[in-house]
């Protein structure tokens, strides 16, 4: 009789380093719901070297904690080679990651296979596995926080590109973005740097014209917004357009059967999602328009359980 697989779970990211149990049933069901996360600070700052021994040292406390596991598995920021379990790109959201070899130094952890992918491939596993996608074969995740990400997941599996690269819906051009400098480092015109929540508060120092303004992050133009600051609803309703539409250009280019919206400025209110789902309209062709547009029901546990996800395919690709 199959028995439950037992995987541990990582989610690294510019913030923080999150880990959790994550326990499939044999009818592929998860066992025990939601993982229970535990996280460390990254402190990016230090630099690839460190943040690795600090994901080393957290996967050897998990593990001394909650004993034995079948596999490893861990969504990344910056661009993931899986077959080798190495950073390939990455920006100076960690200065220094690139090239950092993650499944060698975890193997030394623990004799148990790794697999690592990108941290938007992960959540966009876990929400199409476990989430907003079920039921869908052609996911399109994106997630609006700090920045733009989004993966594409079709019967299952992650589409990665050629360069592994397919998904960055962030870095599409959009009009509103001309001449903002993106986190890639263009400023031709990328929806990233005022759609994001980042964004929003570039974009609401843009409108103010006063480059001195308090407004350090999308929460606080979220607040402001919900206090009826009528420029702050402008700017909600403007990036929020702007994304619509740039997901609109998406689901032309791929028609995917659900898009999932997940990611902090989802929080951001009706006015926000009222706006997204205008400009999505407008944008998408006559048969894409009837896409759902649905947000993301698995939170900050998408990553860990999309992770987890990629591990199962890994072993099962392998036996
Ligand atoms: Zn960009």
């Amino acid at each position: 009789m199959a028995s439950d697989m037992h995987i541990l779970a990582f989610d690294l990211g510019g913030t923080k380093i999150a880990s959790g149990m994550v326990t499939f049933a044999a009818d592929g069901t998860l066992a025990g719901g939601a993982p229970q996360n535990t996280s460390v600070p990254t402190n990016s700052t230090e630099g690839g070297p460190a943040v690795l021994q600090r994901l080393v040292d957290l996967a050897s406390s998990q593990l001394a904690e909650l004993g034995a596991v079948d596999a490893i598995g861990v969504g990344s920021a910056g661009v993931v080679d899986s077959a080798q379990g190495i950073i390939v790109s990455s920006t100076d959201l960690i200065p220094g990651w690139t090239g950092q070899r993650l499944a060698d130094a975890l193997h030394k952890v623990q004799a148990a296979p790794v697999t690592v992918v990108n941290d938007v491939v992960a959540h966009g596993l876990g929400e199409a596995h476990y989430g907003a996608g079920v039921g869908y074969s052609r996911v399109l995740s994106v997630g609006v926080g700090t920045g733009i990400g989004g993966a594409l997941i079709v019967d299952g599996q992650p589409v990665f590109g050629a360069h592994d690269v397919a998904g960055h819906i962030g870095h599409v051009m959009h009009p509103l973005g001309r001449g903002v400098p993106c986190s890639c480092g263009t400023a031709c015109g990328h929806i990233e740097p005022v759609a994001s929540g980042t964004g929003l508060a570039t974009l609401y120092a843009m409108r103010c014209g006063d480059a001195t303004t308090t407004i350090a992050n999308g929460r606080d133009v979220c607040e402001l917004a919900e206090a009826g600051e009528p420029l702050a609803i402008s700017v909600l309703t403007e990036a929020g357009r702007a994304l619509g539409e740039a997901l609109g250009g998406a689901a032309n280019l791929i028609d995917p059967d659900v898009i999932v919206v997940s990611g902090s400025v989802t929080n951001a209110g009706a006015v926000w999602w009222e706006a997204l789902r205008a400009g999505f309209e407008d944008s998408a062709l006559q048969l894409t328009r009837t896409i759902p547009l649905v947000e993301g029901v698995l939170g900050g546990n998408a990553p860990l359980i999309g992770a987890a996800v990629a591990a199962r395919q890994h072993l099962h690709n392998h036996h």
